[in-house]
Protein backbone atom coordinates (compact mmCIF):
# COMPACT_ATOMS: atom_id res chain seq x y z
CA UNK A 1 0.00 0.00 0.00
CA UNK A 2 1.22 3.68 -0.97
CA UNK A 3 1.09 6.59 1.43
CA UNK A 4 -0.55 9.55 0.09
CA UNK A 5 3.30 11.00 0.42
CA UNK A 6 4.14 8.42 -1.85
CA UNK A 7 1.62 9.34 -4.11
CA UNK A 8 2.30 13.17 -3.96
CA UNK A 9 5.81 12.64 -4.53
CA UNK A 10 5.45 10.83 -7.59
CA UNK A 11 2.93 13.28 -9.24
CA UNK A 12 5.17 16.13 -8.30
CA UNK A 13 8.08 14.07 -9.61
CA UNK A 14 5.92 13.70 -12.62
CA UNK A 15 6.52 9.66 -12.32
CA UNK A 16 2.52 9.74 -11.95
CA UNK A 17 0.52 11.29 -14.47
CA UNK A 18 -2.77 12.84 -12.75
CA UNK A 19 -5.09 12.26 -15.34
CA UNK A 20 -3.98 7.99 -15.43
CA UNK A 21 -5.23 8.27 -11.60
CA UNK A 22 -8.65 10.05 -12.03
CA UNK A 23 -9.38 7.30 -14.88
CA UNK A 24 -8.51 4.62 -12.84
CA UNK A 25 -10.99 6.02 -9.90
CA UNK A 26 -13.64 6.57 -12.29
CA UNK A 27 -13.36 3.19 -13.34
CA UNK A 28 -13.19 1.45 -9.66
CA UNK A 29 -16.34 3.74 -8.37
CA UNK A 30 -18.26 2.77 -11.48
CA UNK A 31 -17.68 -1.10 -10.15
CA UNK A 32 -18.61 -0.04 -6.64
CA UNK A 33 -22.01 1.57 -7.75
CA UNK A 34 -23.92 -1.03 -6.38
CA UNK A 35 -22.86 0.28 -3.08
CA UNK A 36 -24.71 3.33 -3.44
CA UNK A 37 -21.61 5.23 -1.93
CA UNK A 38 -21.40 8.17 -4.47
CA UNK A 39 -24.01 10.90 -5.12
CA UNK A 40 -22.76 12.45 -7.99
CA UNK A 41 -19.22 11.98 -9.30
CA UNK A 42 -17.33 14.97 -10.65
CA UNK A 43 -15.61 13.00 -13.51
CA UNK A 44 -15.64 16.02 -16.13
CA UNK A 45 -14.26 18.84 -13.43
CA UNK A 46 -11.63 16.16 -12.89
CA UNK A 47 -10.01 15.46 -15.55
CA UNK A 48 -9.94 19.07 -16.26
CA UNK A 49 -7.91 19.83 -12.42
CA UNK A 50 -6.37 16.77 -13.70
CA UNK A 51 -4.97 18.41 -16.94
CA UNK A 52 -3.89 21.97 -14.78
CA UNK A 53 -2.03 20.15 -12.67
CA UNK A 54 -0.10 18.07 -14.55
CA UNK A 55 0.73 21.21 -17.16
CA UNK A 56 1.21 23.73 -13.76
CA UNK A 57 3.88 20.57 -12.31
CA UNK A 58 5.63 20.75 -15.79
CA UNK A 59 6.46 24.06 -15.47
CA UNK A 60 8.42 23.29 -12.34
CA UNK A 61 5.74 23.39 -9.76
CA UNK A 62 5.10 21.27 -6.96
CA UNK A 63 2.15 20.75 -4.64
CA UNK A 64 1.41 19.22 -1.01
CA UNK A 65 -1.46 17.39 -2.08
CA UNK A 66 -0.82 16.50 -5.69
CA UNK A 67 -2.49 14.46 -7.56
CA UNK A 68 -4.38 12.90 -4.19
CA UNK A 69 -8.28 12.06 -5.47
CA UNK A 70 -10.44 13.11 -3.05
CA UNK A 71 -14.55 12.69 -2.55
CA UNK A 72 -16.06 14.99 -0.40
CA UNK A 73 -19.27 14.23 1.65
CA UNK A 74 -22.55 15.73 0.00
CA UNK A 75 -23.00 18.39 2.77
CA UNK A 76 -19.41 20.40 2.33
CA UNK A 77 -20.52 22.76 -0.69
CA UNK A 78 -18.44 22.31 -4.13
CA UNK A 79 -18.83 25.19 -6.09
CA UNK A 80 -21.59 24.89 -9.12
CA UNK A 81 -22.47 21.67 -8.62
CA UNK A 82 -25.44 20.50 -6.97
CA UNK A 83 -25.23 19.92 -2.88
CA UNK A 84 -28.21 18.19 -1.16
CA UNK A 85 -27.13 17.00 1.99
CA UNK A 86 -28.10 13.68 0.56
CA UNK A 87 -31.62 15.59 1.61
CA UNK A 88 -34.95 15.98 -0.96
CA UNK A 89 -35.38 19.50 0.05
CA UNK A 90 -31.81 20.49 -1.38
CA UNK A 91 -32.85 18.98 -4.67
CA UNK A 92 -31.39 21.14 -7.16
CA UNK A 93 -29.08 23.39 -5.08
CA UNK A 94 -26.77 24.74 -6.28
CA UNK A 95 -23.74 25.85 -4.13
CA UNK A 96 -22.01 29.53 -5.28
CA UNK A 97 -18.72 28.79 -3.63
CA UNK A 98 -16.98 26.36 -2.35
CA UNK A 99 -15.83 25.37 1.33
CA UNK A 100 -13.01 26.64 2.77
CA UNK A 101 -11.67 23.12 3.25
CA UNK A 102 -12.03 22.40 -0.57
CA UNK A 103 -10.80 25.46 -1.66
CA UNK A 104 -7.67 24.39 0.74
CA UNK A 105 -7.66 20.76 -1.09
CA UNK A 106 -7.94 22.53 -4.47
CA UNK A 107 -5.20 25.07 -3.68
CA UNK A 108 -2.82 22.21 -2.60
CA UNK A 109 -3.53 19.93 -6.05
CA UNK A 110 -6.39 17.36 -4.96
CA UNK A 111 -8.64 16.81 -7.01
CA UNK A 112 -12.12 16.17 -5.90
CA UNK A 113 -14.05 13.53 -7.96
CA UNK A 114 -17.24 12.80 -6.41
CA UNK A 115 -19.91 13.94 -4.02
CA UNK A 116 -20.73 10.82 -1.46
CA UNK A 117 -23.79 9.81 0.20
CA UNK A 118 -24.83 10.23 3.40
CA UNK A 119 -27.31 10.21 6.27
CA UNK A 120 -30.14 12.83 5.01
CA UNK A 121 -28.64 16.42 7.13
CA UNK A 122 -25.28 14.07 8.62
CA UNK A 123 -28.41 12.35 11.30
CA UNK A 124 -27.72 8.80 11.48
CA UNK A 125 -25.59 5.93 12.66
CA UNK A 126 -26.13 3.44 9.65
CA UNK A 127 -26.42 5.71 6.11
CA UNK A 128 -30.12 4.04 5.93
CA UNK A 129 -31.37 8.01 6.11
CA UNK A 130 -30.40 9.14 2.82
CA UNK A 131 -33.34 10.67 0.96
CA UNK A 132 -31.56 9.05 -2.39
CA UNK A 133 -31.48 5.43 -1.19
CA UNK A 134 -29.10 3.31 1.48
CA UNK A 135 -25.48 2.59 1.50
CA UNK A 136 -23.96 -0.47 1.48
CA UNK A 137 -20.94 -1.75 3.41
CA UNK A 138 -17.53 -2.40 1.34
CA UNK A 139 -17.51 -5.96 1.97
CA UNK A 140 -20.74 -7.40 4.16
CA UNK A 141 -23.26 -5.89 1.58
CA UNK A 142 -26.12 -7.05 3.58
CA UNK A 143 -24.92 -4.77 6.60
CA UNK A 144 -24.72 -1.25 7.21
CA UNK A 145 -21.24 0.81 6.64
CA UNK A 146 -22.05 3.22 9.66
CA UNK A 147 -22.81 6.91 9.56
CA UNK A 148 -23.58 9.71 8.77
CA UNK A 149 -20.49 9.90 6.68
CA UNK A 150 -21.35 6.12 4.63
CA UNK A 151 -20.30 7.31 2.04
CA UNK A 152 -17.48 8.67 2.36
CA UNK A 153 -16.43 5.34 4.35
CA UNK A 154 -17.23 3.46 1.81
CA UNK A 155 -14.86 5.10 -1.05
CA UNK A 156 -12.00 5.06 1.12
CA UNK A 157 -12.51 1.64 2.08
CA UNK A 158 -12.69 0.09 -0.89
CA UNK A 159 -10.03 2.04 -2.45
CA UNK A 160 -12.05 3.88 -4.89
CA UNK A 161 -10.45 7.19 -4.12
CA UNK A 162 -7.12 8.05 -1.88
CA UNK A 163 -9.38 10.16 1.18
CA UNK A 164 -12.61 11.82 2.00
CA UNK A 165 -13.87 13.88 3.79
CA UNK A 166 -17.24 13.75 5.99
CA UNK A 167 -18.36 15.83 8.91
CA UNK A 168 -18.52 14.86 12.54
CA UNK A 169 -21.39 16.14 15.25
CA UNK A 170 -21.34 12.89 16.81
CA UNK A 171 -19.41 10.52 15.46
CA UNK A 172 -20.38 10.19 12.12
CA UNK A 173 -16.73 9.79 11.01
CA UNK A 174 -15.78 7.43 13.39
CA UNK A 175 -17.86 5.47 13.80
CA UNK A 176 -18.00 4.43 10.13
CA UNK A 177 -14.86 4.41 10.09
CA UNK A 178 -14.81 1.66 12.41
CA UNK A 179 -17.03 0.09 11.00
CA UNK A 180 -15.40 -0.50 7.92
CA UNK A 181 -11.83 -0.85 9.16
CA UNK A 182 -10.40 2.50 7.92
CA UNK A 183 -8.82 5.40 9.61
CA UNK A 184 -11.14 8.54 10.83
CA UNK A 185 -10.24 11.55 12.13
CA UNK A 186 -12.36 13.85 14.14
CA UNK A 187 -10.13 16.81 14.68
CA UNK A 188 -10.25 19.65 17.54
CA UNK A 189 -13.21 21.93 17.52
CA UNK A 190 -12.13 25.26 15.61
CA UNK A 191 -9.17 23.53 13.57
CA UNK A 192 -11.08 23.36 10.17
CA UNK A 193 -13.41 25.87 9.01
CA UNK A 194 -16.82 25.02 8.75
CA UNK A 195 -17.94 27.69 6.24
CA UNK A 196 -19.55 25.61 3.30
CA UNK A 197 -20.37 22.98 5.89
CA UNK A 198 -24.18 23.07 5.90
CA UNK A 199 -24.89 23.34 9.11
CA UNK A 200 -26.50 20.22 11.47
CA UNK A 201 -25.48 21.31 15.61
CA UNK A 202 -23.26 23.89 14.98
CA UNK A 203 -21.14 23.84 18.37
CA UNK A 204 -20.88 19.99 18.06
CA UNK A 205 -20.19 20.20 13.85
CA UNK A 206 -16.62 19.44 12.52
CA UNK A 207 -15.38 18.20 9.07
CA UNK A 208 -13.38 15.11 9.38
CA UNK A 209 -10.99 12.71 7.21
CA UNK A 210 -10.90 9.17 6.16
CA UNK A 211 -8.18 7.73 5.00
CA UNK A 212 -6.43 4.19 4.73
CA UNK A 213 -3.61 4.50 7.87
CA UNK A 214 -2.65 7.64 10.13
CA UNK A 215 -0.10 8.69 8.12
CA UNK A 216 -2.57 9.74 5.29
CA UNK A 217 -5.15 11.59 7.55
CA UNK A 218 -2.49 13.27 9.37
CA UNK A 219 -0.95 15.01 6.04
CA UNK A 220 -4.59 16.28 4.65
CA UNK A 221 -5.37 17.80 8.09
CA UNK A 222 -2.07 19.71 8.15
CA UNK A 223 -3.63 21.15 4.81
CA UNK A 224 -7.33 21.90 5.86
CA UNK A 225 -6.48 23.34 9.23
CA UNK A 226 -6.24 27.00 10.22
CA UNK A 227 -7.89 29.69 10.86
CA UNK A 228 -10.28 31.21 8.82
CA UNK A 229 -11.69 34.37 8.67
CA UNK A 230 -15.22 33.22 7.27
CA UNK A 231 -15.97 30.81 10.40
CA UNK A 232 -16.12 33.03 13.36
CA UNK A 233 -15.07 30.23 15.83
CA UNK A 234 -11.91 28.75 13.61
CA UNK A 235 -8.90 28.96 16.04
CA UNK A 236 -5.38 30.59 15.07
CA UNK A 237 -3.02 27.80 16.45
CA UNK A 238 -0.34 26.24 14.09
CA UNK A 239 -0.80 22.67 13.23
CA UNK A 240 2.21 20.68 14.72
CA UNK A 241 3.12 17.83 12.35
CA UNK A 242 3.29 14.57 14.56
CA UNK A 243 6.69 14.09 13.44
CA UNK A 244 7.86 17.43 14.97
CA UNK A 245 6.62 15.89 18.42
CA UNK A 246 8.78 13.37 20.39
CA UNK A 247 6.46 10.57 21.98
CA UNK A 248 8.29 8.68 25.07
CA UNK A 249 5.82 6.26 27.06
CA UNK A 250 7.25 7.69 30.39
CA UNK A 251 6.73 11.67 29.80
CA UNK A 252 3.28 10.66 27.93
CA UNK A 253 1.21 8.79 29.91
CA UNK A 254 -1.73 7.01 28.30
CA UNK A 255 -5.00 6.43 30.23
CA UNK A 256 -7.57 3.68 28.63
CA UNK A 257 -11.39 4.35 29.39
CA UNK A 258 -13.02 1.99 32.14
CA UNK A 259 -16.39 0.62 30.01
CA UNK A 260 -18.75 1.35 32.96
CA UNK A 261 -21.29 -0.72 31.57
CA UNK A 262 -19.63 -3.80 30.13
CA UNK A 263 -23.10 -5.73 28.97
CA UNK A 264 -23.83 -2.83 26.57
CA UNK A 265 -20.38 -3.70 24.31
CA UNK A 266 -20.13 -6.84 21.96
CA UNK A 267 -18.08 -9.39 23.81
CA UNK A 268 -15.85 -8.97 20.67
CA UNK A 269 -15.32 -5.33 20.59
CA UNK A 270 -14.16 -5.63 24.56
CA UNK A 271 -11.97 -8.27 23.79
CA UNK A 272 -10.30 -6.54 20.83
CA UNK A 273 -9.73 -3.38 23.16
CA UNK A 274 -8.32 -5.47 26.25
CA UNK A 275 -5.88 -7.32 23.90
CA UNK A 276 -4.45 -4.16 22.96
CA UNK A 277 -4.15 -2.89 26.55
CA UNK A 278 -2.23 -6.33 26.77
CA UNK A 279 0.24 -5.56 23.72
CA UNK A 280 0.97 -2.28 25.01
CA UNK A 281 1.59 -3.88 28.70
CA UNK A 282 4.24 -6.45 26.77
CA UNK A 283 5.87 -3.67 24.66
CA UNK A 284 6.56 -1.98 28.49
CA UNK A 285 3.85 0.43 28.68
CA UNK A 286 1.65 0.95 31.72
CA UNK A 287 -1.77 1.80 30.44
CA UNK A 288 -3.87 3.28 33.42
CA UNK A 289 -7.53 2.88 33.72
CA UNK A 290 -9.34 5.87 34.24
CA UNK A 291 -13.16 6.64 34.80
CA UNK A 292 -15.45 9.33 33.05
CA UNK A 293 -18.52 8.71 34.70
CA UNK A 294 -20.74 11.84 32.97
CA UNK A 295 -19.29 10.00 29.46
CA UNK A 296 -22.24 7.74 30.37
CA UNK A 297 -24.89 10.77 29.95
CA UNK A 298 -23.39 11.23 26.48
CA UNK A 299 -26.23 10.07 24.31
CA UNK A 300 -28.64 12.18 26.36
CA UNK A 301 -27.07 15.12 26.84
CA UNK A 302 -26.42 15.43 22.61
CA UNK A 303 -29.94 14.45 21.42
CA UNK A 304 -30.80 17.52 23.48
CA UNK A 305 -28.01 19.76 22.47
CA UNK A 306 -27.95 18.51 18.71
CA UNK A 307 -31.92 18.50 17.99
CA UNK A 308 -31.91 21.98 19.52
CA UNK A 309 -29.53 23.58 17.40
CA UNK A 310 -30.66 21.50 14.43
CA UNK A 311 -34.07 22.96 15.31
CA UNK A 312 -33.24 26.20 14.52
CA UNK A 313 -30.56 25.39 11.99
CA UNK A 314 -33.05 23.52 9.57
CA UNK A 315 -35.75 26.74 9.80
CA UNK A 316 -34.05 27.87 7.25
CA UNK A 317 -35.45 25.37 4.62
CA UNK A 318 -38.67 26.73 3.87
CA UNK A 319 -39.18 26.35 -0.17
CA UNK A 320 -38.29 30.41 -0.02
CA UNK A 321 -34.74 29.60 -0.72
CA UNK A 322 -32.88 27.01 -1.66
CA UNK A 323 -34.07 23.77 -3.54
CA UNK A 324 -37.17 22.19 -3.11
CA UNK A 325 -40.15 24.47 -2.87
CA UNK A 326 -44.04 23.15 -3.67
CA UNK A 327 -46.52 25.60 -4.11
CA UNK A 328 -49.54 25.83 -2.43
CA UNK A 329 -52.54 28.23 -1.87
CA UNK A 330 -50.70 30.76 0.79
CA UNK A 331 -47.37 30.96 2.76
CA UNK A 332 -48.16 28.21 5.15
CA UNK A 333 -49.76 25.70 3.20
CA UNK A 334 -46.12 25.96 0.78
CA UNK A 335 -44.31 25.50 3.94
CA UNK A 336 -46.57 22.37 5.04
CA UNK A 337 -45.97 20.40 1.60
CA UNK A 338 -42.42 21.45 1.26
CA UNK A 339 -40.92 20.59 4.50
CA UNK A 340 -43.84 17.76 4.53
CA UNK A 341 -42.23 16.29 0.75
CA UNK A 342 -38.68 17.30 1.64
CA UNK A 343 -37.27 15.89 5.57
CA UNK A 344 -37.00 12.76 5.51
CA UNK A 345 -38.44 10.70 8.72
CA UNK A 346 -35.28 11.17 10.95
CA UNK A 347 -35.51 14.88 10.22
CA UNK A 348 -38.50 15.55 11.12
CA UNK A 349 -38.31 13.37 14.27
CA UNK A 350 -34.97 15.72 15.22
CA UNK A 351 -36.74 18.60 14.60
CA UNK A 352 -39.93 18.23 16.63
CA UNK A 353 -37.59 16.93 19.43
CA UNK A 354 -35.52 20.05 18.93
CA UNK A 355 -38.81 22.16 19.06
CA UNK A 356 -40.16 20.55 22.58
CA UNK A 357 -36.99 20.72 24.23
CA UNK A 358 -35.98 24.67 23.30
CA UNK A 359 -39.99 25.14 24.40
CA UNK A 360 -40.97 27.68 27.39
CA UNK A 361 -42.36 25.35 29.69
CA UNK A 362 -39.52 22.61 29.28
CA UNK A 363 -35.78 24.56 28.35
CA UNK A 364 -34.79 24.70 32.10
CA UNK A 365 -35.77 20.75 32.45
CA UNK A 366 -34.07 19.74 29.25
CA UNK A 367 -31.86 22.26 27.26
CA UNK A 368 -29.95 23.82 30.57
CA UNK A 369 -29.84 20.63 32.01
CA UNK A 370 -28.17 19.10 29.21
CA UNK A 371 -25.78 22.52 28.70
CA UNK A 372 -24.69 21.06 32.57
CA UNK A 373 -24.12 17.51 31.51
CA UNK A 374 -21.85 18.90 28.36
CA UNK A 375 -19.78 21.20 31.20
CA UNK A 376 -19.82 18.74 33.50
CA UNK A 377 -18.15 15.90 30.87
CA UNK A 378 -15.61 18.23 30.41
CA UNK A 379 -14.84 18.87 33.37
CA UNK A 380 -13.97 15.50 34.53
CA UNK A 381 -12.38 15.20 31.47
CA UNK A 382 -9.74 18.11 31.63
CA UNK A 383 -9.75 16.52 35.19
CA UNK A 384 -9.08 12.73 34.76
CA UNK A 385 -6.54 14.16 31.48
CA UNK A 386 -4.18 16.21 34.12
CA UNK A 387 -1.69 13.51 34.15
CA UNK A 388 -2.30 11.91 30.66
CA UNK A 389 -1.33 12.90 26.83
CA UNK A 390 -4.28 10.48 25.27
CA UNK A 391 -7.20 8.33 26.46
CA UNK A 392 -8.10 4.95 24.66
CA UNK A 393 -11.34 3.80 24.67
CA UNK A 394 -13.76 2.06 21.90
CA UNK A 395 -15.34 3.60 19.21
CA UNK A 396 -18.42 1.73 18.74
CA UNK A 397 -20.00 -0.41 21.16
CA UNK A 398 -20.91 -3.18 18.36
CA UNK A 399 -19.73 -3.95 14.74
CA UNK A 400 -21.80 -3.11 11.80
CA UNK A 401 -25.07 -4.27 12.36
CA UNK A 402 -27.62 -5.67 9.09
CA UNK A 403 -29.43 -3.38 7.33
CA UNK A 404 -32.92 -2.77 8.61
CA UNK A 405 -31.69 -3.92 12.24
CA UNK A 406 -31.97 -0.46 14.19
CA UNK A 407 -33.86 1.56 11.49
CA UNK A 408 -37.33 1.24 13.53
CA UNK A 409 -35.60 1.47 17.10
CA UNK A 410 -33.71 4.64 16.93
CA UNK A 411 -32.76 4.47 20.81
CA UNK A 412 -30.64 1.27 20.01
CA UNK A 413 -29.42 3.45 17.01
CA UNK A 414 -28.41 6.21 18.47
CA UNK A 415 -26.61 4.35 21.49
CA UNK A 416 -24.14 3.89 18.40
CA UNK A 417 -22.08 6.97 19.47
CA UNK A 418 -22.13 6.59 23.21
CA UNK A 419 -18.27 6.44 23.03
CA UNK A 420 -17.88 9.22 20.58
CA UNK A 421 -20.04 11.86 21.24
CA UNK A 422 -17.77 13.28 24.26
CA UNK A 423 -15.09 14.36 21.98
CA UNK A 424 -17.53 16.45 20.35
CA UNK A 425 -18.95 17.61 23.15
CA UNK A 426 -15.40 19.17 24.90
CA UNK A 427 -14.46 19.92 21.47
CA UNK A 428 -11.49 17.31 21.77
CA UNK A 429 -9.84 15.64 18.84
CA UNK A 430 -10.18 11.82 18.20
CA UNK A 431 -9.06 9.40 15.86
CA UNK A 432 -10.35 5.87 15.22
CA UNK A 433 -7.94 3.25 14.28
CA UNK A 434 -8.70 -0.58 13.30
CA UNK A 435 -7.88 -3.29 15.57
CA UNK A 436 -9.19 -6.20 14.59
CA UNK A 437 -12.59 -8.22 13.39
CA UNK A 438 -15.26 -9.83 14.92
CA UNK A 439 -16.35 -13.72 14.38
CA UNK A 440 -18.11 -11.95 10.71
CA UNK A 441 -14.69 -10.78 10.03
CA UNK A 442 -16.40 -7.54 10.42
CA UNK A 443 -13.92 -4.98 11.90
CA UNK A 444 -13.01 -3.37 15.60
CA UNK A 445 -12.13 0.34 16.06
CA UNK A 446 -10.49 2.09 18.81
CA UNK A 447 -9.82 5.90 19.78
CA UNK A 448 -6.84 7.54 20.15
CA UNK A 449 -8.80 10.83 21.86
CA UNK A 450 -6.06 13.53 22.99
CA UNK A 451 -6.66 17.41 24.55
CA UNK A 452 -8.28 20.46 22.39
CA UNK A 453 -5.65 21.37 19.80
CA UNK A 454 -3.26 18.11 20.90
CA UNK A 455 -3.13 16.14 17.50
CA UNK A 456 -0.03 15.78 17.33
CA UNK A 457 0.78 13.67 19.98
CA UNK A 458 -2.86 12.16 19.25
CA UNK A 459 -1.67 11.00 15.72
CA UNK A 460 1.86 10.34 16.97
CA UNK A 461 0.76 7.55 19.39
CA UNK A 462 -1.92 6.48 17.03
CA UNK A 463 0.48 5.52 14.13
CA UNK A 464 2.51 3.88 16.92
CA UNK A 465 -0.36 1.55 17.67
CA UNK A 466 -0.94 1.00 14.11
CA UNK A 467 2.59 -0.59 14.06
CA UNK A 468 2.57 -2.29 16.97
CA UNK A 469 -0.46 -3.96 16.30
N1 LIG B 1 -25.12 9.41 14.66
C1 LIG B 1 -25.23 10.70 15.27
C2 LIG B 1 -26.54 11.32 14.88
O1 LIG B 1 -27.33 10.66 14.32
C3 LIG B 1 -24.07 11.56 14.89
C4 LIG B 1 -24.20 12.13 13.57
C5 LIG B 1 -23.04 13.00 13.17
O2 LIG B 1 -21.97 12.93 13.78
N2 LIG B 1 -23.27 13.84 12.20
O3 LIG B 1 -26.81 12.45 15.16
Amino acid sequence: MKTIQEIVDAVNRQQLDPLDRVEEAIAKLTRIEPLNAVRFLLADSARQTAITLRDRIQKGETFPLAGVIVAVKDNIVTKGDENTAASKILQGYHSPFDATAVERLRAAGAIILAKTNMDEFAMGSSGENSGYGLTRHPTHWNYVPGGSSSGSAVVVATGAVDISLGSETGGSVRQPASFCGIVGVKPSYGRISRYGLIAFASSLDQIGVFGKCVQDVELVLSVLGGMDEKDATSINKPFIRMHDVSFSPDKNKIAALDIPNKDAVQKEVRLAFENVLQKLQNNGITVETVSIPSFDLSVAMYYILATAEASANLARYDGGRYGTRIEKEGLRETYRATRGYGFGKEVKRRILMGTFVLSAGYYDAYYRKAMKARRKMSNEFFDVMKNFSVLLLPTSPTTAFQIGEKINDPISMYLSDIFTIPANAIGAPSVSIPIGKDENHLPIGMQVMAKPFEEAIMFRVAHWLETIL
